[in-house]
């Protein structure tokens, strides 16, 4: 019987280990460990926190590693349960920080909360919120803790770029940009395996959000598309079990987006709606104010993207953007 609590050994080098989170919604993340001939290859590395911090030490020595054996770490992106300890490891020294090269402009937006705190607010308010929502929206949060510090990568990559593992092993660099502009994926030499981060997850949809950038569901079934493409088997995810089948998973949200697309057009076939007024009809009910924010952040990505491809139209009433579907007779005219 194993005794094992926080590691196993996935065969090939592979070890995963699972490190716990402290908000509700996802359970861990998984962080992957793939040995080499001089060095062990961390990918992602949780939280900042100390029950973080216990499980990945205790996970490596259960894999016959200590902390001081890992030389490369590479985070998929720059969110805080996959990052959040990183600016610890390289402060200790002795680990190399692998990100991609867009990583680096972002920092200050992950170390500053309120930057998109503030950018969110005033989307809500143009997007039909009621005034306390915004309100709450706006007000500075305290930063928690576990969200450790943006570091820089010492080293970025980007796509097509080879990270050596061992002296005949390397993961590919796959530049995955949608759940976060600077997600890569990394595709195993000797395995053909993917490590997919939060691109590509198994039950549930890695969240799409809106902050006032160009089409950024565009970018992510793109991003899939490609996934989709290579005909991928065995995928590990950050979060969740092992996928069997990768790009069949990828094929699967993709529908999932093409299925809440065709729902929104339904949505404002006969009269214009705000993206909040959307929110409620999409959504659950009974979201709290986090899951509002998404909410919105997130059906924002969908009319955005059915308005640049002219499904849809919008226009300002009183300060509100309104939606509604573009009429295919006038569109010829
Ligand atoms: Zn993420
Ligand atoms: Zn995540």
């Amino acid at each position: 019987m194993s005794l094992a609590t926080f590691a196993e050994d996935l065969g090939h080098g592979i070890g995963q280990i699972r490190l716990p989170l402290p908000f509700s919604g996802l359970k861990e993340t998984n962080a992957y460990v793939i040995k080499g001939a001089s060095g062990v290859t961390l990918i992602d590395c949780g939280v900042d926190d100390g029950p973080t911090r216990y499980a990945l030490e205790g996970g490596l020595n259960e894999l016959g590693f200590s902390l001081e054996d890992v030389t490369t770490l590479i985070c998929t992106h720059l969110h805080p349960d996959h990052m959040g300890l990183a600016h610890r490891l390289v402060a200790d020294g002795g680990i190399e920080l692998v990100m991609h090269e867009s990583t680096g402009a972002s920092v200050e937006r992950y170390d500053d909360w309120s930057i998109l705190q503030r950018r969110l607010a005033s989307l809500a308010a143009e997007h039909g919120a009621p005034p306390d929502f915004v309100a709450r929206t706006a007000a500075a949060e305290p930063r928690p803790d576990w969200a450790g510090r943006g570091v820089a990568p010492g080293r970025g990559v980007s796509d097509g770029d080879q990270v050596a593992v061992d002296d005949d092993r390397f993961l590919e660099v796959i530049y995955t940009p949608g759940h976060d502009k600077a997600h890569i994926c990394l595709l195993d030499s000797r395995t053909g395996a993917l490590f997919s981060g939060d691109h590509v997850l198994p039950r549930i949809t890695p969240v799409v959000v809106y902050g006032g950038e160009e089409d950024p569901l565009g970018t992510y079934l793109d991003s899939l598309g490609r996934i989709e493409s290579m005909s991928l088997g065995l995928t590990y995810p950050a979060h969740g079990d092992i996928l069997e089948r990768g790009s069949l998973r990828a094929r699967q949200i993709i529908l999932h987006h093409e299925r809440r697309l065709g729902a929104m057009i339904q949505e404002v076939k006969d009269q214009p709606k705000t993206a909040w007024q959307m929110v409620g009809q999409i959504f659950r009910p009974h979201l709290n104010t986090f899951e509002q924010r998404l909410a919105l952040s997130e059906t924002l990505a969908h009319l955005e993207y059915l308005r640049l491809r002219d499904n849809l139209t919008r226009s300002k009433d009183s300060g509100v953007w309104q939606y509604v579907r573009r009429s295919r007779r006038s569109s010829r005219t």
